[in-house]
């Protein structure tokens, strides 16, 4: 155990760094928390990471950021799910919501009364009951219903963000807050020689930054967890094959729609993500089948709109750190790992690891058995994340190129096996300690992916055939009603939260 910790230190200015900085403002320890910001904007940010999930609703919340205020100033638009195109077949799509398809009957599944229907040979599609799917599918947007026990309450939504923009609003609320920035370049990481702990950084100019605490927040360098305190770096590469992206703006063209399109290509897929001003483009692409200038030329060829940047090459290791706390250091973001976007997880995995440390708040020093349990954590939720990213391309019913066939061929890990063979068995979702996605994301894949289960549950048999069909129908109509009466997601946008436009 060592003294009490008040001196906070975060490296790195991107969306990482400004989260965890209004998260500790905000954090209530015994001795208020002097926190200290360091990025450098001549070596600027990653820039993208536009797409989020629920949580960050919640994040937001409790930064203390008003919604209204959050949207205008971020140009953000409303996200109820990702829509998969090219996934299982060409000229294939299904839509993965964040919303639970049905509610459970007399104790059992809703997914079971479906399957049992599909087996009797009736096309199904579990999208036409959810709520979610339906507004998605009908370009509309509102917001749940607060009402429990109906399918009009049960989903949530997330946001599409510009990452320059959250990340500048961010700042500006942490500084008030009182979060001390500096603009500078991190030149050394100084370690104490008796215990290897960071000590202080030492900036370009000379200046030295003592602290107790340092966040990592350096993105991909990952400058005082992997350079300075050296732990290693796990790939999942073999599993994961994506290691490059191109991303480009562009102008909207059409009607702001209120999902992310994740399109698969020849050799990886493309994000499209809109913006209140503009869309977020890219193409995440594998290097083992597919070359840079391939890569980039087809993001030319394929996006809508009038392009309005350079396309930007980023690469990257799918994969983590060994662990994100090691003695006095924590990172978050790109310097404690990255998985592709094609769940948006990257910036919701920042809020979940900033909860740990917060609830593991080594205010009376660092003890082994919190970081322990830290990394342990962590390392259980990126597996499971990891997994969940595999059965998308396990899954594919592509094989017209030699990247399609290669995922569908490949191993997986056993943890991943596991489930798709409890799921074809008996149509049963299994979820484990620490899942981020939950039933009904694993039943959007599996839908999609056309896979039925040779079972479903016995009790679902009860209630006659005729009935089934009878109430499936009555719920699909009553949620169509429903979904036209919303308004469409830009006239939503329009009468509430309408972004300034320039000039
Ligand atoms: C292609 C791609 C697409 C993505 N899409 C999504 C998405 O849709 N949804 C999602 O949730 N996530 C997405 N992500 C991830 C997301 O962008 C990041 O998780 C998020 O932006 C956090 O980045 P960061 O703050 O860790 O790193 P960065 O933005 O890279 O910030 C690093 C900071 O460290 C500073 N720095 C580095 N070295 C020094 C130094 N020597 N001295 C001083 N400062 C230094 C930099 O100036 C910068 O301020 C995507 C990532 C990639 C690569």
């Amino acid at each position: 155990m060592t003294a009490s910790i008040s001196r906070v230190i975060i490296a790195g200015g991107g969306t990482a760094g400004w989260m965890a900085a209004i998260s500790l403002a905000r954090f209530k320890t015994e001795s208020p928390l002097q926190i200290t910001l360091v990025e450098s904007s001549q070596i600027g940010t990653v820039g993208v990471g536009e797409a989020t999930i629920p949580g960050i609703v919640h994040f937001n919340r409790k930064a203390g950021l008003n919604e209204l205020d959050f949207i205008k100033a971020t140009q953000a638009s409303f996200k109820l799910g990702i829509q998969f195109e090219n996934w299982y077949q060409h000229d294939s799509k299904f839509f993965h919501p964040f919303a639970d398809f049905g509610m459970p009957v007399d104790g059992v599944a809703f997914h079971h009364y479906l399957n049992r229907l599909a087996s009797t040979g009736v096309p199904v599609n579990y999208e036409n009951y959810s709520f979610a799917c339906i507004l998605a599918q009908q370009n509309k947007f509102a917001q749940p219903n607060p009402q429990p026990q109906s399918p009009l309450a049960d989903y949530s939504y997330a946001y599409h963000f510009d990452a320059s923009l959250y990340a500048a609003y961010l700042k500006q609320q942490a500084t008030a807050a009182g979060v001390q920035h500096i603009d500078a370049e991190i030149a050394h990481v100084m370690l104490k020689p008796d215990n290897g702990f960071i000590e202080s950084l030492v900036l370009k100019d000379g200046t030295v930054l003592e602290g107790d605490l340092f966040i990592d927040c350096s993105g991909f360098r990952s400058l005082l967890l992997g350079q300075a305190l050296g732990v290693g770096y796990q790939s999942w590469q073999h599993w994961l094959l994506c290691d490059g992206a191109f991303a480009v703006q562009t102008t909207r063209s059409g009607e702001i729609l209120p999902y992310t399109r994740s399109i698969a290509m020849d050799a990886g897929w493309q994000w499209r993500i809109p913006l209140q001003h503009r869309m977020g483009n890219g193409h995440i692409f594998s290097s083992a089948f597919c070359t840079d200038e391939q890569a980039r030329q087809t993001l030319l060829d394929t996006v809508e709109g009038e392009v309005l940047t350079e396309p930007r090459k980023l690469s990257f290791t799918p994969g983590r750190r060994d662990k994100i706390w090691h003695k006095n250091c924590f990172a978050l973001g790109l310097a404690s790992g990255f998985l592709e976007p094609l769940e948006s997880t990257s910036i919701s995995l920042v809020q979940t690891a900033l909860a740990k440390l917060e609830a593991f708040f080594p205010s009376q020093g660092f003890a082994e058995c919190d970081i322990t349990e830290v990394n342990r954590l962590h390392n259980l939720e990126l597996e499971q994340i990891r997994d969940f990213l595999i059965l998308h391309y396990k899954l594919t019913g592509r094989r017209d190129t030699e990247f399609w066939r290669h995922c569908a061929d490949m191993t997986i890990p056993d943890s991943l096996a596991h489930k798709i063979e409890l799921y074809r068995h008996r149509g049963h979702v299994a979820l484990y300690d620490q899942e981020s996605f939950k039933h009904s994301s694993w039943l959007a894949m599996y839908n999609g992916f056309r896979v039925l289960p040779q079972q479903f549950d016995a009790k679902a048999a009860v209630v006659p055939l005729d009935l089934l069909q009878q109430k499936l129908s009555q719920m699909r109509e009553s949620m169509e009603t429903a979904a036209m009466q919303a308004d469409s997601h830009q006239t939503f946008i329009n009468r509430h939260c309408p972004a300034q436009t320039d000039g």
